[in-house]
Formats: C-alpha cells, structure tokens, sequence
C-alpha cells in the first residue's frame, strides 16, 4: 500500500485569514513533507499554511434550541381536555347562555373551554389552536 505523499499542487485545508475560516486551498510549496505556503481556493491569496487542526472558528449561526412543537396554550388546552367530560360541551351559538368553564364545541376551532366571561357578550376561550376572544351571550 503507498501513502499519498503531499506535493505542491494538492488541495489541503488551510486557515485563511483573508477569508477569516478554514478553506480549500491549494498547496504552492513544500517544505520536506510539510505544507510551507498555500493558495486559498476562495478568494486566491496566497499565505503560509495553517493547520487546520486549531479549534474551529465558531460557527456565525448558533444552532437554536429546539422549539417545543407545542404553545404553553396548546399544553394547557391538551391538560384541561384531558380532564374535561367532553360529552358535557355545549354547541357553540351566540344565543346560547354560557358561564366560565363551560365547554364549548365551536364549529371552526373545535372544542374549547371557556376562560373568562366579559358581560354582555364576550368570552374568552383556549381551543387547541390558542385562546379566542368570542362574542357569546354571558349568562347571569
Ligand atoms: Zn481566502
């Protein structure tokens, strides 16, 4: 088996400092069996190697946690169904009397639980997809 031996000519990757990371440059002189001077592929200055083996430049995009899939209402609404007697929801309909805790079953958001009441006719309620502002009738 024969080692590849480096020689001018060849791709090594180098720091660049023009380029400010380390890039596919290549190898313009040798010293021994050591890269002496390079050529960066990318912007074409021509430098003494740099071992590419120093701690790598930070990365300018820091991988971001990832997000839960879930909203802290989403988690809330799954809790509060997960309890809820789901049979007990009522249709929603803006002549329908409701209080707070009532469950609703709205015809575009689903099931939901009302949070709050607001007389004479605004209610807030967290459906799946978030909490709602809705018009309603408040019962007394
Ligand atoms: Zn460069």
């Amino acid at each position: 088996m024969t080692k590849k031996v480096t020689a001018a000519g060849d791709h090594t990757l180098s720091r660049c400092s023009k380029c400010k990371e380390s890039t596919n440059h290549t190898i313009v002189a040798m010293v021994g069996d050591r890269v002496a001077r390079v050529e960066c592929n990318v912007c074409g200055s021509i430098h003494n190697h740099r071992s590419t083996t120093a701690p790598k430049p930070r990365s300018t995009s820091p991988r971001t946690p990832a997000q839960p899939r879930k909203t802290r209402s989403q988690t809330q609404w799954v809790d509060i169904m997960a309890t809820a007697d789901q049979t007990r929801a009522i249709p929603y309909h803006l002549k329908t009397p409701v209080k707070t805790g009532y469950l609703i079953n709205h015809p575009s958001f689903g099931m939901g639980k009302i949070l709050s009441t607001t007389r004479p006719n605004k209610m807030e309620v967290i459906f799946e997809q978030g909490v709602k502002l809705l018009l309603c009738n408040v019962a007394d």
